[in-house]
C-alpha cells in the first residue's frame, strides 16, 4: 500500500472511530435514520425492482461462494444454554425451551481431528445460539483445537456475563486469537460492567500492550504476540430479522422474504450442536433442518451432502420459498457489506427488515 493510501486509511479509521465506533449512541441514531429511509422505500417500491436490487447486491457473494468451497467457520455449540436476556433471541433465559445438553469431549475431538486431516485453516468458534463461557472447561476444548489447528482463527464470542479474571486468563492461555464481547444493555451509554473492567485491568492489559490488542472483524493473524479484543455495545431490546421464524420479537415479514433470494450462510457456516446435529445456518436455533450428524458422518460428507448442495443450488437461483426455514426468514443474506461501492450503499439502505 502506498504512503498516501496509508494516510487516507488512517484518517478514515480515525474519523470512523471518533464519530461512530466509540459512540454507540450516535451509531444507533444513524442506524435509525437509515432504517426510516429504508422503510419508506419498501412501502412504495415494486417487488420486482427490489428482487433485482437484492440480486445485484448479493452477486459478489454468489461469485465468491462456489459450491465446491469448504466452510469458512465451524461453530461448536458445546452447551445449549445462554444466560442472556436478548428479546430477539429464542435462546434467551425467558424464551428458552431446549434441554441443557453438553457436547462430549470425544465427539468434539473427532471433529477437530477431521478438520486437521483436511488441513483446515478457517475459523473455529464456540457459539451458535449459546454462551461459550457457560462451558466450565472451555479452555480444554480451545487448547485441543489450538494444538491440532495451528493456523485456524479461534474465536470466543460471548455476552461477557460470565467473564472473569480466572476464566479470561485460561482462555487466553489456551490459545484464542479473538475475544469479542457483545455487551447487551437497555442503555447504550451505560458504563461497561464491573467484571469486564476488572478482566481488562487484571488480565488483558497485563498480558498485552496497546499495540498487541487489535480490533475489527478481520480474521488474519499478524506476526508476533496479539489478541483481537472487541466490545460491541448492543441493546437488549434490539429488533433484528425473523431468524428463520424463531425470533421472539420479530414477526416474519412475508413480502420481504419473497423479495430476497440468495443467502450466504449455508456456503460458509458449519454449525454443530451438543448432540452432533448439523444445521443449515445459525438461525436454525432448534437444528430442525437436520443436515446430518457428526457422530455418524464426516464433516466433509455432511457439507458436500445432498441436503446442503440442494439448498445451496436453490439459494443461488434466488429460491428461498422451497426451504421450510428460508421461507420464514427475512435476513438480508449477507453478513458483511459487499466491497463494490454501489453495492455497499444499497446494502446499507436495504438490509433492514
Ligand atoms: S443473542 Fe446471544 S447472548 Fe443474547 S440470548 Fe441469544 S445466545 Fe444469549
Ligand atoms: S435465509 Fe435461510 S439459510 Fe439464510 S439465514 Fe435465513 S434460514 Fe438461514
Amino acid at each position: 500500500m502506498s504512503f498516501s493510501k496509508k494516510i487516507k486509511k488512517v484518517k478514515k479509521e480515525f474519523i470512523f472511530n471518533l464519530i461512530i465506533k466509540d459512540h454507540p449512541y450516535i451509531k444507533s441514531v444513524i442506524k435509525g435514520f437509515i432504517k426510516k429511509i429504508s422503510r419508506i422505500y419498501y412501502s412504495v417500491a415494486p417487488k420486482e425492482i427490489t428482487k433485482v436490487l437484492h440480486k445485484f447486491v448479493t452477486s459478489e457473494s454468489i461469485i465468491k461462494n462456489s459450491l465446491n468451497n469448504i466452510f469458512s467457520t465451524v461453530y461448536f455449540e458445546l452447551r445449549t444454554k445462554c444466560n442472556g436476556q436478548c428479546s430477539f433471541c429464542a435462546a434467551s433465559i425467558q424464551n428458552e425451551t431446549r434441554l441443557d445438553s453438553i457436547m462430549s469431549f470425544d465427539l468434539y475431538k473427532k471433529a477437530i481431528v477431521e478438520l486437521a486431516e483436511i488441513n483446515y485453516k478457517g475459523a473455529i468458534a464456540f457459539h451458535v445460539n449459546s454462551e461459550p463461557l457457560l462451558v466450565k472447561n472451555i479452555e480444554e476444548y480451545i487448547s485441543f483445537a489450538r494444538q491440532h489447528l495451528k493456523d485456524s482463527w479461534i474465536q470466543i464470542l460471548s455476552n461477557g456475563k460470565s467473564l472473569n479474571s480466572i476464566n479470561g486468563k485460561k482462555i487466553i492461555d489456551a490459545g484464542i486469537d479473538e475475544l469479542s464481547l457483545n455487551i447487551y444493555n437497555d442503555d447504550l451509554k451505560a458504563e461497561l460492567p464491573k467484571n469486564i473492567k476488572k478482566f481488562e485491568k487484571e488480565v488483558l492489559h497485563k498480558l498485552f500492550n496497546k499495540n498487541q490488542i487489535l480490533t475489527g472483524h478481520e480474521e488474519k493473524r499478524p506476526k508476533g504476540k496479539f489478541i483481537k479484543y472487541n466490545i460491541f455495545k448492543r441493546l437488549l431490546t434490539e429488533i433484528l430479522h425473523s431468524r428463520a421464524g424463531t425470533s421472539p420479537n420479530k414477526k416474519i415479514n412475508k413480502p420481504l422474504v419473497e423479495e430476497r433470494g440468495f443467502c450466504e450462510f449455508p456456503f460458509q457456516q458449519f454449525n454443530v450442536t451438543a448432540n452432533g446435529n448439523v444445521s443449515q445456518c445459525c438461525c436454525d436455533l432448534y437444528f430442525d433442518s437436520d443436515m446430518g450428524n457428526i457422530k455418524f458422518q464426516s464433516l466433509k460428507e455432511i457439507w458436500f451432502g445432498e441436503k446442503f448442495m440442494d439448498l445451496r443450488k436453490k439459494l443461488i437461483s434466488g429460491d428461498r420459498q422451497s426451504n421450510p426455514l428460508c421461507s420464514k426468514c427475512d435476513f438480508f443474506g449477507l453478513k458483511r457489506p459487499p466491497i463494490n461501492f454501489l453495492r455497499k450503499i444499497f446494502y446499507y439502505l436495504f438490509k433492514h427488515s
